[in-house]
């Protein structure tokens, strides 16, 4: 089969496709024939060689893929060859034709759900609705500001909070991010580089400040965060790129916490959970994932240059 391999932490340019022996599935493992691949920016991440958790070289990246069950291990009951599915993470890579996985990182992937949708939901809808309701806990009536709303991470938010009954306001930097985050459910959109959007998000939460902030880029936005925040509000960390200078007296007047979220942390428990209601949510149709991009497996280079770009609009998927 062809997949990306690494053979050495680098640049984009490091990505190359190359043919290697066809993956087989083990016990409690399913193989997938892989028809779309989710970038994550944790893939450039690891790829840089800068990241805590680094794999052995050489290795295939990706861990989100939407596909179609091609075998499974011995005692696999759960699944069956020609099954629909999207996984949440693999042994052997998912910027591949072939994959294989624990059956445990193996979901359903309702009919009406896209494959390139498949591979836009481990990572960024895991991290969404961990976010919103393992550490958040979002309740129903409160505000949220999805600071960052409309890349993979951010479009999750919306969708999650808006069908769980928050009141959301979503920030994006272009029109077009801003219109996605509208349609995607937020009953108001900022502009995160404008000077004065944190008096906006003031007006529209009417002085009160916001109960919950979603965060994808805390070392710049901190700070401002902690004035925003209602009494007893929450700033959950999603994203963060550096170091930033806080008063931590803003926290201690409103009684605020500041969250940290790291999808990794999640327990076995947790993470069926997740996926019970991310499942859910795409079979009753409030959860519909957002492919601003599709790009052919081998131009793996280029996905991961622009999901650091800015303009997100949704999610950077790779077609085998
Ligand atoms: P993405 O699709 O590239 O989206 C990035 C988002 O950040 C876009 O909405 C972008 O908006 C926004 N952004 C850019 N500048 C901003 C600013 N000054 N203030 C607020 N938002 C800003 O990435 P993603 O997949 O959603 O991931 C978002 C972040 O979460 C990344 O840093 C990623 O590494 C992190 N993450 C963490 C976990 C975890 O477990 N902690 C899991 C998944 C992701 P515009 O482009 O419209 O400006």
């Amino acid at each position: 089969m062809k997949a990306i391999r690494v053979n050495e932490f680098g640049g984009p340019e490091v990505l190359k496709v190359q043919s290697v022996p066809d993956p087989r599935p083990d016990r409690g493992q399913v193989l997938v024939r892989v028809k779309a691949v989710g970038v994550n920016p944790v893939d450039t991440y690891i790829r840089s060689g800068a990241y805590a958790r680094k794999p052995s070289l050489l290795y295939t990246p990706g861990m989100d893929a939407g596909g179609v069950v091609e075998a499974v291990g011995p005692d696999v009951k759960r699944f069956k060859a020609g099954d629909r599915v999207y996984t949440n993470g693999t042994i052997t890579g998912a910027a591949a034709e072939l994959a294989v996985c624990e059956q445990s990182r193996v979901h359903p992937l309702p009919p009406k759900i896209s494959f390139a949708q498949g591979a836009a939901l481990g990572v960024p809808y895991g991290t969404a609705y961990r976010s919103l309701f393992q550490r958040g806990h979002a309740q129903p009536g409160e505000t949220v500001l999805v600071h960052g709303a409309s890349g993979g991470v951010g479009t999750a938010c919306v969708q999650l909070a808006r069908a769980a009954g928050l009141m959301v306001i979503g920030s994006a930097g272009t029109d077009k991010g801003r219109s996605l985050v509208l349609e995607e459910g937020a009953h108001h959109v900022v502009d995160h580089r404008a000077p004065d959007y944190v008096d906006r998000i003031m007006t529209i939460a009417e002085g009160r400040g916001v109960d919950l902030i979603m965060e994808m880029l805390a070392n710049v936005n901190l700070a401002k965060d902690l004035t925003m925040l209602a009494a007893g509000g929450r700033v959950v960390v999603i994203g963060n790129r550096g170091a930033i200078e806080i008063n931590p007296r803003e926290a201690m007047a409103r009684e605020a916490a500041i969250l940290g979220v790291m999808l990794w942390g999640a327990t076995e428990a947790e993470l069926a959970g997740i996926h019970s209601a991310l499942v859910a949510g795409l079979e009753n149709g409030t959860l519909r994932p957002i492919i601003g991009y599709e790009l052919p497996l081998a131009e793996a280079p280029r996905a991961h240059q622009r999901v650091l770009e800015p303009g997100a609009y949704g999610k950077i998927v790779l077609i085998p």
